[in-house]
């Protein structure tokens, strides 16, 4: 038995939540996805603090930290100890009668289960992308599992062809709809300061940490779409996604970036990948 459900090991296809679960009623629940890479945990303390933060925020009284050990054991009981995968876990606020309000007695629901994931190769890939409003709420600091804007942005770029979207707020990139984003201005690296309206992710993290090393300069400053034509790298960055490069940015129907260069990119992509593989 693969799959983690509130205290038991149970076979992916026996793994069962109520209809009036909170997190299927009112998207009422949060997520964490961590990495494993040849079956070892990467930023494993980042990605609980980070889980901890969300508890923190929802008023879920949960240890993050004490999922830790649930999480190696799901690698193990999956087989994935030799291989790159991914833990996911959702915490949802609990089954009660469908209403806004929440009763005092209630349970949280707690999933947790590892999957085989690509991580390699990425390296080798580029993304051609478009660029739409960002229509998610004003808390994206919080990693929700309501991702009902996220999936619309993301299937607005694969019905056209497109592998990411990036999202646009008053005219200022955000973040890409499942990636954290980064441009390279005159050789300076720029990226959406942390706050509500992006995930503070941990894939961005390291590169800025890995930024540091290599003394490149990173400001946490947004780019406003009209700067595009100053930018010469833009690459998008996520614990599934890892770095990969964008070739092209479409807006509106019209192309408004072509990638100049990818020579700062290939830098931090080599780092990182010393970094996770150990
Ligand atoms: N932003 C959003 C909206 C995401 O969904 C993700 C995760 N896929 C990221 C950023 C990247 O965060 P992390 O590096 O922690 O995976």
């Amino acid at each position: 038995s693969e799959v983690y459900l509130n205290g038991k090991w149970v076979k992916p296809d026996e793994a069962f939540v109520s209809v009036f679960d909170r997190a299927f009623m009112f998207g009422d629940g949060i997520y964490e996805v961590t990495p494993f890479y040849n079956g070892k945990a990467f930023k494993l303390k980042e990605h609980l603090k980070r889980l901890q933060y969300c508890l923190n925020e929802i008023q879920v009284a949960i240890d993050a930290f004490s999922l830790e050990k649930l999480m190696y054991e799901a690698i193990d009981r999956t087989g994935l100890n030799k291989a790159d995968a991914a833990v996911y876990i959702q915490v949802s606020r609990g089954v009660a009668a469908r209403s806004h309000f929440v009763p005092e007695k209630i349970e949280t629901t707690v999933l947790l289960y590892a999957f085989p994931v690509t991580l390699e190769g990425f390296e080798k890939k580029t993304w051609e992308v478009i660029a739409t409003e960002d229509k998610r709420w004003h808390r994206c600091d919080i990693k929700s599992t309501a991702l009902l804007a996220n999936v619309m942005a993301n299937e607005e770029a694969i019905a056209a062809g497109f592998a990411e979207n990036l999202l646009v707020r008053k005219g200022y990139f955000t973040e890409g709809s499942h990636s954290s984003l980064f441009f390279v201005k005159y050789g300076v690296v720029h990226t959406h300061p942390e706050g509500h309206k992006i995930l503070s992710g941990i894939t961005r993290a390291e590169v800025i940490d890995i930024c540091t090393d290599l003394n490149i300069k990173v400001v946490e400053k947004a780019v406003h779409i009209d700067e595009l034509v100053e930018v010469e790298e833009i690459f998008v960055t996520g614990t599934t996604t890892q770095i990969i490069p964008i070739s092209s940015i479409t807006h509106k129907d019209k192309k408004v970036y072509t990638a100049q260069k990818d020579s700062l990119t290939k830098k931090i992509q080599e780092v990182f990948i010393k970094k996770s593989r150990g």
